[in-house]
Parts: structure tokens; sequence; C-alpha cells
């Protein structure tokens, strides 16, 4: 007798697999690849980012804002990143932690999939179905039957951990989204997260890649700053800092709000120093600080000859080129698709989850972890925590 059917091999999938397994419980995984854990390989640029130092609520964005923070809370109080070391110490895999964010020692995403994947082996009650795409969860008296084409599988207790619509070549592509929603479960729009907005700059910034402040700014107000590198990428605007603004400028773009990013090239930089510096270029001045394209591109724009020097401007002027330093505005016209997403944002309502067992509230028996969830963790590891952390607590809950 199944005891738990998994749908979806990845990092959700695998934590709840071996959990259940480790208690005594038959569990059979459906995987739509022919490998488990197949997005793993591509996460943090080929190295797999896989916690943080820094573990709280406030890293996590949700549609339903009123019980975000508690709802993660209960989740990453019950396995949060501790928890996730102690167990990658118990299987055996070296990590290093490199400015707050944890990698395997390897370097390799592949590390952390394998040794998912070796528990998986070596652990008797757990079966693997590969090139199984789920085409449809039935509900019956006493539980749910799973279905592709061909082969039927019946349990008392299904999880659902099929991932989100983010880079669909790896096997998660929202298919499960539907199947739920017939379910009776409210599907919030998914979105791309964690991706690149579209903007219009100049040319000459291709390829540019600056330290700055970075503000996001919806309908007129600021709704958060992040500090790092952007990066002016093929017409994109790239970067952590763009990466984690997504995750509410993309709904907002998409809902028809008006979306900009404000750059700050100037703050914690000594360029107010070099500007009153006598005998400097002003666009010497300025590149003392700033990279030299955005000097250029910027004064250009406001009819400022580059070739002039310092002292030939007043004081008002010269604070009018800090200020349009400190804030150079772009309007978000667009942004990269699931294709070139690392996240989701949307999927399933949290209302409708127990957080203490991530059992749906519609469908007792029938449990949801990892991207398909409406949580969606910024950039730093935080996204495989808390697949890593439903998936454990779904395998605990059965
Ligand atoms: C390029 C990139 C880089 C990333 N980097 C990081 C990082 O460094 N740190 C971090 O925390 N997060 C990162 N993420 C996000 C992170 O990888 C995901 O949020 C996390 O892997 C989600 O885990 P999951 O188990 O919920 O879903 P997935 O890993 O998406 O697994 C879902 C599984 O379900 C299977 N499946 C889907 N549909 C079906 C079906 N119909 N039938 C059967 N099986 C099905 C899929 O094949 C897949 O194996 C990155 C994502 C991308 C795309």
């Amino acid at each position: 007798m199944i005891d738990l059917i998994v749908a979806g091999g990845g990092v959700a999938g695998m934590f709840a697999a071996i959990t259940a397994a480790r208690q005594g419980k038959e569990v059979v995984i459906l995987e739509k690849n022919d490998t488990l854990g197949k997005k793993i390989l591509i996460t943090g640029n080929g190295r797999c980012n896989f916690t943080n130092e820094s573990m709280n609520s406030g890293y996590y964005e949700s549609n339903s804002l009123d019980i975000k923070d508690s709802f993660v809370s209960t989740v990453i109080n019950k396995f949060g990143k501790d928890d996730l070391l102690r167990e990658l110490d118990d299987l055996g895999m070296s990590y290093y932690v490199r400015e707050g964010y944890y990698y395997p020692r390897t370097d390799e995403a592949v590390t952390f999939r394998d040794t998912l994947v070796n528990e998986i082996d070596r652990l008797p009650s757990v079966r693997v179905v590969y090139n199984y795409n789920l085409r449809s969860i039935e509900k019956t008296d006493g539980g749910y039957i799973l279905s592709n084409k061909t082969d039927t599988y019946e349990a008392k207790n299904v999880l659902i951990a099929t991932g989100g619509k983010s880079a669909p070549k790896t096997g998660s592509s929202g298919d499960s989204y539907y199947y739920l929603e017939k379910l009776g479960h409210n599907i919030l729009k998914p979105y791309p997260a964690l991706t690149n907005l579209k903007a219009d700059y100049p040319d000459t910034l291709q390829g540019v890649n600056a330290l700055a402040s970075i503000s996001l700014i919806i309908d007129g107000e600021t709704v958060g700053t992040e500090r790092g590198f952007i990066k002016f990428y093929k017409g994109m605007l790239s970067g952590i800092p763009i990466y984690q603004h997504s995750i509410k400028a993309v709904p907002a773009v998409e809902t028809g709000k008006k979306v900009t990013i404000s750059v700050d090239f100037i703050r914690d930089t000594n360029a107010k120093c070099a500007i009153n510096r006598i005998g400097l270029g002003i666009s010497q001045a300025l590149s003392q600080s700033i990279n030299p394209k955005i000097v250029d591109s910027y004064l250009n724009r406001l009819h400022i000859s580059t070739n002039k020097t310092t002292e030939e401007f007043d004081d008002y002027t010269k604070d009018k080129i800090l200020r349009l330093f400190s804030a150079v505005n772009y309007e978000i016209i667009g942004f990269g698709e699931f294709e070139n997403a690392q996240s989701t944002f949307g999927g399933v309502d949290i209302s409708e989850i127990d957080p203490e067992t991530m059992e749906s509230k519609k469908c007792p028996g029938l449990y949801l972890a990892g991207e398909v969830v409406d949580i969606t963790g910024k950039c730093g590891g935080y996204n495989i925590q808390w697949a890593t952390s439903t998936g454990v607590i779904v395998g605990r809950s059965v």
C-alpha cells in the first residue's frame, strides 16, 4: 500500500519523500523527467545557493499580505536554515558560506541534487516513476487517484510538488494549477519572478555593471530600495536588486500600474568631493565614482559638455548634476518571461493551506509544497529553503 504519492521530484518532493520514508512510509514519486531535481542543476549559476544566514519572513512575498508573515514564520520555525544545515551534515554533504549565501563546498549544484538522490536511492521504501507526466488528480472516498495517459496511482495522501512555471524546460510548467483549481483551490495568477525588467536606456550602457541604490516606485509610491549591482543587459535591467524588485514590479506592470526603477548612483560615493575639486573635467571627476559610460550618457542628456571643467559650474548646477545621478529613472515597459525567471509569484492561495502540516484545507490528505504555493522567496537561497522546509513538513505530517 502506498502511504504517500509525491507528484514532482524537485527539492520539495525529494525532501518530503526522504522524510516520510524515514518514518517507515511507502512513498512513490511521480516525476515528469527522466531524472530527479533537474532545476537544481541550474540554480545559483550552477552552484546552488541553498539557504541564507539571514532568515525570516521578510525575505518572502505573497498575495496574502495579511497572513504571509505568520504563515512563513510557522514554516521556517518548524524547519529552517539550521535544520537544513544539520540535515546536510547528517547526509555528509559539505558546504561553505559566502556573504551569508550557502553553497555546496564543491561549488557545483549537482552536489546538492546528488546528495538528495543518493539518499532516495538508499531508502528502500521510496520508488521513483520517471517520465510520468501527471494528467489528472481525482478525489475518491478514501484518497486520490493520479493518472497520466496510461497508469494510475492511488493513495490516501498526495503531495503536489510540481513547482511553479519558471524555467519550464526543467519540467515545471505549471501543470498542476489546473487540477488544483478543479479540486476547489483558489489559484492566484502566476507571474514570472526574480527576472529582468525591460526599460529604455541609452545603447552606450549595454554591458555596464554599476553598484547603486535601486528603488522600486509603483504609481508614485516607493515600495522598496535594494543596494547592489545593476546590470544593463540586452535592453533589460538585470542584477540581484532588479530580481528582488521584479517580484512586485511584474504584477504591477501586468495590471497597468506605472512602474519605475529609480537608480541612485551617487549614494555612498565620493562624487560630491570630486565635483568640487578644481582642475578636473566634469566627466573625469564623476567617473572617479561612477562608470564613465553612465556619466557621459546622462551629462549629454542634460546638454552638459563632458569637456568642461568643474570650476566652470556654479554650485546650483553642480547640485543639479548630483541630483540627476542620484535619481536616474527608468520606466518599466516589460519583463523577462517564465523562460528567464527564477521563480513564480502566485500559485495556491495560502489561506487554503495549514502551515503546520502544509495540508490543503479544501482537500484533506492533499498536501502542497515548494514553488506551487503562493510564497516567493527573494534571491539568496530563500526559494530552495522554502521548498526544503515545506517538503520536510509534509513528510512529517503524513
Ligand atoms: C535559473 C534559476 C536559478 C535559481 N537559483 C536559485 C538559487 O540559487 N537559490 C534558490 O533558493 N532558488 C533558486 N532558484 C529557484 C528554485 O530552484 C526553485 O524555487 C525550487 O527549485 C522549487 O522547488 P520545487 O521542488 O517546488 O519545484 P521544482 O524544482 O520546479 O520541481 C518540480 C518538479 O515537478 C516535476 N513536474 C512538473 N509537472 C509535472 C507533472 N505534470 N507530472 C510529473 N512531474 C511534474 C518537474 O519535472 C520537477 O522535477 C532558481 C531557479 C532558476 C530557474
